[in-house]
């Protein structure tokens, strides 16, 4: 499979290429130059198999030309052994149309995991194939730093250092990240915030000469092979509920726009769906977008759903090209709007092809609450409040009543305890295999919020450097 960028300026490469650039020299995102296509005969042949099988069946087409059938089973098969449920993302039926998709059976009990073990794993493959090494460089205010390091630790070919703000993040996310002992893991605590963290990570990718010396790689939501993997939770759900011969629509909490960018791959891919439910907190620009046709930053507000305190959705450029048929000179008009602007205005054709498939629903605080109370209530346990927001959302689909909703389920609740214990009174315990967290020994170091400092730091522990 080639790819091609949003922008128009990034030639034709190969998997490989992509998975190492993530993002495309002209600033655009990768996507595939066509989409693989499934027949409902395709579709059927897929329900009752193991998750790995529908995985390979799935994911093999955008690989093809890179990797080998039988080493790209090995790799899925590495990558989510370490799942502690057997079905990996199983489904748990709320009422008579309503299905939860749990996607926090991995080891660090996000959603990320799905992609993150797997990403890892193709790293690793990609560079010793090619005889070299790469060091990833991220920020983190949580979530993805724990996966990041969850599917990178003890790879031969990846060095990767993760910048967290010094004393604020949670406990339990922290230790997630610094307990992990791994000679290839670097955990930095920045003094400083988020913010500074994610300046440090841009300035470093933005220095040509420490990129090159580093083979600096980086692992964010704009990585295509992070979509690419989630793309088959959505087949492997729908099919196990009957689709093609049953109808189903999707509830997904929405941050950066990747998972639920995933939901609308396997739709373009043939699955049948009717529509997809894009669910915001209060930072809602994408429902704003759905209902006005303009797309407008504005400052994040901090929620109990941190995952999805975003102001910008960088993965909403992907679907701007989709909508917009490949013409990547309109995609870049849009997007050197934002750059100046902070803005721009969608047309009323992309819009109707935009709503013809999705729809938005902004969840407060207080409905936050309320679902996870309800959940504890009514269905026999909480739900973290990114799913909560989720479940909302999924309540209030106007779809018919045949249509199955299946809500993603994006944490689990022992990960946002505090939340959860507000809402319904419940403290959920970490899973037994995390039980020992709180006590185990921890690794980090703390650095002043200085570029050079930060770069010196990498530069003495990379395994890259001669
Ligand atoms: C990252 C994250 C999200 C948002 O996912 P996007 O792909 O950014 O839309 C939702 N819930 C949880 C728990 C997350 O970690």
């Amino acid at each position: 499979m080639d790819y091609i960028s949003t922008r128009g300026n990034g030639g034709r490469i190969a998997f490989d290429d992509v998975l190492l650039a993530g993002l495309s020299p002209d600033g655009g995102l990768y996507l595939p130059a066509a989409w693989p296509q499934f027949s409902d005969a395709d579709l059927r042949a897929l329900a009752g198999k193991p998750y790995e099988d529908v995985a390979f069946a799935i994911m093999y087409p955008f690989v093809e030309g890179s990797i080998s059938a039988t080493d790209f089973r090995a790799l899925i098969a590495a990558a989510y052994e370490g799942f502690f449920h057997r079905a990996r993302t199983p489904l748990r039926q709320m009422d008579s149309r309503l299905w939860l998709l749990e996607l926090f059976h991995g080891p660090t009990l996000a959603f990320k995991d799905v992609a993150l073990q797997l990403l890892g794993k193709l790293f690793d493959h990609v560079l010793s194939a090619r005889g070299g090494r790469a060091t990833i460089i991220g920020a983190t205010s949580g979530d993805t730093g724990s996966a990041a390091i969850a599917g990178c630790r003890g790879l031969d070919a990846v060095d990767i250092f993760i910048l967290h703000p010094h004393g604020r993040v949670s406990e339990v996310q922290r230790r997630q990240m610094t307990t992990v002992m791994d000679a290839n893991v670097h955990n930095i605590a920045i003094e400083g915030s988020f913010d500074d963290c994610q300046a440090l990570v841009k300035a470093m990718f933005n220095d040509a000469a420490f990129r090159r010396e580093l083979a600096l790689a980086a692992i964010n939501s704009i990585n295509w092979a992070r979509i690419m993997a989630q793309i088959v939770y959505y087949v492997f759900s729908a099919v196990a509920l009957g689709v093609p011969a049953r109808r189903v629509a999707f509830s997904v909490p929405t941050g950066n726009f990747g998972d639920v960018f995933a939901g609308y791959a396997a739709h373009r891919m043939g699955l049948p769906v009717e529509r997809l439910m894009v669910a915001t907190n209060r930072n809602d620009i994408l429902a704003r977008m759905v209902a006005t046709g303009r797309y407008e930053c504005r400052d994040v507000m901090a929620t109990i759903s941190p995952s999805m305190d975003i102001q910008v959705s960088s993965n909403f450029e992907r679907l701007l090209y989709e909508l917009h048929d490949g013409d990547a000179g309109a995609v870049s008009a849009m997007m050197n709007s934002l750059a100046q602007s902070g803005a721009f205005d969608i047309g009323d054709a992309a819009m109707a092809r935009l709503r013809a498939l999705f729809a938005a629903r902004r969840v407060d605080e207080d409905e936050t609450l309320a679902e996870i109370a309800r959940c504890a209530r009514d269905h026999g346990g909480v739900v973290d409040p990114h799913s909560a927001v989720g479940l909302v959302a999924a309540r209030d689909m106007d779809t018919e009543e045949d249509v199955a909703v299946i809500s993603l389920a994006t944490a689990h609740p022992a990960k946002f305890a505090d939340a959860v214990e507000q809402a319904a009174g419940i403290h959920p315990p970490l899973p037994d295999r995390l039980a020992g967290l709180l006590e185990m020994p921890e690794r980090f170091s703390v650095l002043a919020n200085d570029l050079a400092a930060v770069k010196r730091h990498v530069r003495e522990r990379a395994r890259i450097v001669g």
